[in-house]
């Protein structure tokens, strides 16, 4: 199964979120080169963990099974390195930044810079990853976004990341140490601007250094996702991943605890942010 569906309990708000790179259910087939270890380094670990708390206040939580270093729901898909391949793509490739940097849609180093494999893929087995994770992944949180939006009005969405403490050689800001939260709106065009400015006051509130769209703007999922002129409102949440976890063996440290109560207290005042929206909304039909 590509990924989990944590229902809202009690009144459902119009609140999503989605976790789409702490799946840690490794394919058969992955064939990756360097050790696990180092592969696991590339997960978003323990994301989806911190945020449990959140149907508890009414939302939906979708949650990614798969690894994203296998295939990348954060990433086009024509995000393709032709260098990956054996043979040749059968569509018009746009490998971005991202690829040229060896994350793109199918990641071709691991953290740290090892080849990921010592092989070339065939277009078969990604168009195969594609089809088991990456389409039905989108569709899901399409068809979650969609049915919110039509009953309440609008939907706002928290898609959740988390971030190495120092960007590496795989990022945009190697050597340099990242705020605690980096938001991303992909500057102003994914959600309403008063939906950032919630969640930034609210984490400055907790004592949190918040950046927004700096070094991340936001990737796929949220200029896939986000439409504000539409009423869909997307917005890229990362955390710094030394807030709650040990960078090399992966394990939760001792800030896990209060950070996951902090994000469960961010979710209560959106909830709260929500149902002041949903009444300054004209009526539903
Ligand atoms: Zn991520």
């Amino acid at each position: 199964m590509a990924f989990i569906r944590h229902e809202p309990e009690g009144e459902a708000i119009p609140l999503v979120l989605d976790s789409p790179h702490s799946g840690d259910t490794y394919p058969d087939d992955f064939d990756h080169a360097p050790a696990r270890a180092i592969v696991r380094r590339a997960e978003d670990t323990h994301v989806a963990t911190l945020w449990r708390a959140a149907p508890a206040h009414g939302a939906t939580l979708l949650e990614a099974r798969f690894p994203r270093a296998y295939i990348d729901p954060n990433r086009s898909l024509s995000d393709i390195d032709p260098e990956l391949l054996a043979d040749t793509w059968p569509e018009p490739l746009e490998p971005t930044r991202k690829t040229r940097q060896g994350i793109g849609l199918v990641w071709r180093v691991a953290r740290g810079g090892t080849p990921m494999y010592a092989r070339k893929l065939t277009s078969a087995e990604i168009a195969a990853r594609i089809d088991r994770y990456w389409r039905p992944y989108h569709a899901e949180l399409d068809t979650m976004l969609d049915a919110h939006r039509r009953r309440f009005g609008a939907v706002w969405h928290i898609n959740c990341h988390s971030m190495p403490a120092v960007g590496d050689a795989l990022s945009d800001d190697p050597g340099r140490e990242r705020a605690d939260f980096v938001l991303g709106d992909r500057d102003g065009t994914t959600c309403e601007p008063g939906f950032t400015q919630l969640v930034t006051d609210t984490l400055r509130h907790f004592g949190y250094a918040v950046a927004v769209n700096d070094p991340y703007k936001g990737v796929e999922i949220v200029r896939k996702h986000g439409r504000p002129a539409e009423n869909r409102h997307s917005l890229q949440v990362e955390i710094k991943r030394t807030l709650y976890m040990d960078e090399q063996t992966l394990q939760q440290n001792a800030g896990f605890a209060r950070l996951e109560a902090d994000l469960a207290r961010l979710t209560a005042t959106i909830a709260g942010f929500i149902r002041d929206r949903l009444h300054s909304l004209p009526p539903i039909r």
